[in-house]
């Protein structure tokens, strides 16, 4: 006997009641205990250990050896108390998620005997056999090999029985194979231009961060029907699926109370990423049936990365414990809001004063310009790297097809801070009054606009009061794609301005004078970047052409970004990527693209030859063999026309679907191969999204056709109005 769909719609509709979780104790009770934080050290490390980690931490120092070997000693007995038998060096490696090796703490010396190890030197360094992660044929060119270094700036933690230390993963020769590497060095190119850039208002000695705010979206499908969809299993989307009559019309689902099986997902996920210090914040339904979204209070980027990479892990696992499947992908169903992962993106200082945040003094307000400006006019002569940055196979399905942010790059700045702009502009020269400190005639603009910044939902790069949200993220994504271009080329912006500023100077300007004077002539230079309209309407396309904004919404034409004389430049000038390993990243999401779209391919050749082709022939034959029993009763021939005329055109259908189905998916593996021939990875995913979607998404309007017509106890795979209403 096997599994149906009627099963799995049974046990999904009747899931037993989960456990519900126990009421957790108070949050700061648990909170970071599975995390070797400061608190922890102070168990495990001397006063004087711990003092040189902080420096560690704080100055990007390198640890001595000695030094080491004491942190790995402590950190170790840490892990072991709390349960760790492995370690492994935590990694982002550029197909996405993270890797991890686990060795053993045990280290058998012979005579049937073993002691538990972990040295300075395992700590600070690991080999894994990564020849099979992607390196954009960085290996090749130089070393077979690559290793991972840890990154002392991101705390090390304990998942089940495993000692986590967040590294960074590199070739031997210092190229970067992950994800992490060119963020940590964007980091410190941002924080230095910036620092350069603050000395004009007298600010030294306080160290800038970048920040991050990430919100994540993610659908929540049951498991055992999860099970008969080979679609979501292996391409994480559904292939084929026809609209159920209701949908998110209703719109009835965003901020609705939450169903509470889902309930119970969230607080166990809430429980556990509180003990690895995930400062979780908000949770609440999304537009979506079944969509949900969670977000933690920002933090320094590159922490707030790990946290969000180490959420959607634990996602995973804390689904399967309540029956659901948690799916990432940016578009798992057809006509229905897609997911994405809005960057809250700033620059502030430890001091707290926030970069993105308008003041309460006119020097407050020309510094809130001066960054505002420079961070349009990076996104303005970037905006095609930036849209690379976010593309993915996935992701082109938000991007650009009529819904969440268009792809096209644009920044929403709202009524308050473009009245700023333009007041400035029209100003030919700026009243400097003697040592007057609040009348330089810079315009205000209102300390707290969080609030009332007007919102505009359609931007995909928008001002909201004291950050940037970027919303073309997808939400399988890891962020540091995007948050790396983004500090990289406003540090390149900040220093070529910090340039201008000080020739302004050296010609007699003030200070005051130069920065308001570079300020305008930087805004007005990139205003083009600016619209506050509708970005999903065809005025806006036309328009933005017009603008020289990139509207290329193939993801691998996109890539080309990467590559352009301007972006190798921008790369270069503050350190952060070498042309070499730039033309390896742009490679591997070549690669990845045109692995993703075959394997789509596959999947839906294969669900049409086997699963949706054999039912619908069956059911060709149940009415086929109705009707020609009909024969025998209504003989005269009018009489039968008339009675059977409807059954005989739903056969032609059928025929006419399963045909056109059959050939098309025959044809499209084909291309397959031709394309598979192709030399290089760019032409080959050109040509898989030039050639292979379009057969995506015919076949599929012939199968859903059929999923209208067949009968609904012979359609064998759980349809949209099944894995998307939870009970
Ligand atoms: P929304 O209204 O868009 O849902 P929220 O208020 O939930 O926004 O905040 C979204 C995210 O933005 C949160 O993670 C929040 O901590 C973050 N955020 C707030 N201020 C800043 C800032 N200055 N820099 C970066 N992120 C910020
Ligand atoms: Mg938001």
């Amino acid at each position: 006997m096997t599994y149906t769909r009627f099963d799995a719609v049974e046990e999904a509709f009747t899931h037993p009641p989960i456990k519900a979780v126990p009421p957790a104790p108070a949050t700061s009770d648990y909170y970071g205990c599975n995390v070797f934080n400061r608190k922890n050290m102070r168990k495990y490390l001397s006063a004087d250990t711990r003092q040189k980690v902080y420096e560690s931490i704080e100055q990007g120092i390198t640890l001595q050896r000695d030094v080491a070997e004491q942190v790995a000693a402590g950190m170790k007995r840490w892990a072991m108390d709390m349960g760790a038998t492995h370690y492994t060096h935590w990694f982002q490696p550029l197909t996405g998620g993270t890797a991890e090796k686990h060795d053993s703490f045990a280290e058998p010396y012979g005579k049937g005997e073993s002691l538990e190890e972990f040295t300075g030197k395992l700590l600070c360094q690991q080999e894994p056999d990564a020849s099979s992660f992607p390196s954009g044929g960085l290996r090749n060119t130089f070393e077979a090999r690559g290793y991972t270094a840890w990154d002392p700036s991101s705390p090390a933690f304990v998942l089940g029985d495993t000692l986590c230390i967040p590294t960074v993963f590199i070739s031997y020769t210092g190229e970067a194979l992950d994800y992490k590497t060119p963020l940590l060095r964007s980091e410190t190119a941002v924080a230095k231009a910036t620092e350069d850039v603050l000395r004009y208002f007298g600010i030294e000695n306080d160290a800038v961060f970048s920040y991050l705010g990430w919100e994540q979206e993610y659908f929540l499908v049951d498991a055992s029907l999860y099970a008969l969809r080979p679609d979501i299993i292996m391409a994480e989307r559904t292939l084929v699926g026809h609209n159920s009559a209701r949908n998110q019309q209703l719109e009835d689902h965003y901020f609705g109370c939450i169903p509470s099986r889902v309930l119970e997902f969230m607080r166990d996920l809430e429980f556990s990423a509180y003990k690895l210090g995930i400062p979780i914040k908000t949770r609440h339904n999304e537009v979506a049936p079944n969509q949900f979204e969670i977000a933690p209070v920002y933090e320094q980027a590159n922490l707030a990365i790990d946290h969000n990479l180490e959420l959607m892990a634990l996602m995973k696992t804390t689904a399967e414990k309540h029956g659901f499947k948690v799916i990432l992908h940016e578009k798992p169903f057809a006509g229905i809001n897609g997911s994405g992962k809005h960057c809250n993106w700033s620059l502030g200082t430890a001091s707290g004063i926030g970069l993105m945040s308008p003041g309460k003094t006119d020097v407050e307000n020309l510094r809130f310009l001066v960054f505002m400006a420079n961070v349009l006019k990076a996104v303005y002569d970037n905006n095609a790297l930036l849209k690379a940055s976010v593309m993915s196979a996935s992701n082109a399905h938000r991007l650009g097809a009529n819904e969440a942010p268009p792809a096209i790059i644009s920044c929403f700045l709202g009524t308050q801070v473009t009245k700023a702009f333009e007041e400035l502009l029209s100003k030919d020269s700026v009243r400097i009054e003697g040592k007057s400190k609040y009348n330089l005639g810079i315009p205000q603009v209102p300390e707290l606009l969080i609030d009332n910044t007007d919102r505009n939902r359609t931007s995909p790069f928008a001002f909201t009061g004291n950050r940037f949200e970027f919303r073309a993220v997808g939400s399988s994504a890891n962020c540091s794609s995007a948050v790396t271009v983004l500090n990289t080329i406003v540090a390149h912006q900040l220093k070529q301005f910090k340039a201008a500023v000080d020739k302004r100077i050296e010609s007699g300007a003030s200070v005051t004078q130069a920065l308001l004077e570079e300020t305008k002539e930087t805004y007005r230079r990139c205003q083009k970047i600016c619209f506050d309209g509708n970005g999903y309407s065809e005025e806006w396309k036309a328009e933005a052409a017009k603008r020289g904004l990139d509207c290329e919404t193939s993801a691998p034409v996109c890539y080309d970004a990467y590559l352009t004389k301007e972006s190798v430049g921008v790369y270069r000038d503050v350190g952060v990527m070498s042309e070499t390993e730039l033309r390896a990243r742009a490679e591997i999401c070549w690669e990845i693209y045109s692995k993703k779209v075959e394997i789509e391919a596959r999947v839906l050749a294969d669900l049409t030859a086997n699963h949706i082709l054999p039912v619908a022939t069956r059911y060709e034959s149940v009415l086929l063999d109705n009707v020609s029993k009909m024969k025998d009763i209504f003989t005269e021939k009018d009489e039968f026309e008339q009675v059977a005329a409807a059954e005989i055109q739903i056969i032609k259908d059928i025929a006419t679907h399963c045909s056109a189905a059959r050939s098309l998916a025959v044809e499209m593996e084909d291309e397959c191969d031709a394309i598979l021939g192709k030399d290089s990875e760019r032409e080959k995913a050109v040509a898989f999204h030039d050639k292979i979607t379009g057969y995506l998404d015919r076949i599929r309007e012939h199968v859903d056709a059929l999923e209208m017509i067949v009968d609904d106890e012979m359609w064998p795979l759980p349809k949209y109005r099944e894995l998307l209403f939870i009970r």
